[in-house]
């Protein structure tokens, strides 16, 4: 679906600007090897991850979603040396996978994956009375969008960042019938960005390497007394 030319300029933006590290290349190709299906975040996105952790100082990142841990260690490298970040993924051969990754990229001491349903994790998370989460990325199973932002509004602090990924989905937020596993989580989810009195947001359409989607950016917002 991504058309020659958008892939062309993504590669040329990625070695002329982006500059993957040999820690994210090496996630992009222990995934192909293991056979794991190629849904990374672009390189351009990465680092877009990257600087939204460090421009908006960060600290304590959650992400939902680790697949081989490229999003992560990109996020990871945006941290500051006492910053730490929770990962969920449910299958553990992704799992183990990331943890390879993520400890070559030197991020072992800092990144916890926690490996299961995200949403039995975010309630564990919940319980555990964590310092509320700074930095949220959502990047998992489409259907459950919307319950990851509310618990991504229950994690987060006033002022976290959340991202959303794949808010577009080659078109099917305006014509569901496209993919209906998918898309009615990711209109569901739009409408709730719209709509929630605690998060304030915008869309950002996107072509490249992985087609024609784009991604959310949201602001949590104090609760109202
Ligand atoms: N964020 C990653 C990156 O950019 O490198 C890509 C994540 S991939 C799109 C989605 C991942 O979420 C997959 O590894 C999948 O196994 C995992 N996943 C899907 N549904 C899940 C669920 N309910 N709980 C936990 N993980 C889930």
């Amino acid at each position: 679906k991504p058309r020659p030319e958008w892939i062309a300029v993504e590669e040329f933006l990625s070695r002329t600007v982006v500059h993957p590290d040999a820690a994210v290349q090496q996630a992009i190709r222990t995934a192909a090897e293991a056979g794991m299906p190629a849904i990374e975040v672009a390189p351009n996105a990465g680092k877009l991850l990257k600087l939204l952790v460090q421009m908006s100082g960060a600290h304590r990142i959650l992400e939902i979603g680790t697949l081989a841990g490229y999003s992560t260690i990109w996020m990871g490298r945006g941290l500051p040396r006492s910053g730490t970040l929770v990962t969920c993924e449910y299958l553990p051969q992704h799992a183990e996978v990331a943890w390879a990754n993520i400890d070559a990229a030197g991020l072992g001491e800092r990144v916890e994956i926690r490996l299961g349903p995200a949403l039995e994790t975010l309630a564990a998370l919940e319980e555990e009375e964590r310092e509320p989460f700074d930095f949220i990325f959502i990047d998992a199973d489409k259907q459950n969008n919307s319950r990851y932002l509310d618990w991504a509004v229950r994690l987060g602090r006033p002022g976290a960042v959340v991202v959303l990924d794949n808010t577009i989905w080659e078109g099917a937020v305006l014509d569901p019938g496209m993919d209906p596993v998918n898309a009615q989580g990711i209109i569901e989810a739009l409408k709730l960005l719209g709509d929630h009195p605690r998060l304030d947001a915008t869309v950002i359409q996107t072509v490249g390497s992985k087609g024609w989607d784009g991604f959310a950016l949201a602001r949590i917002l104090p609760a109202q007394q």
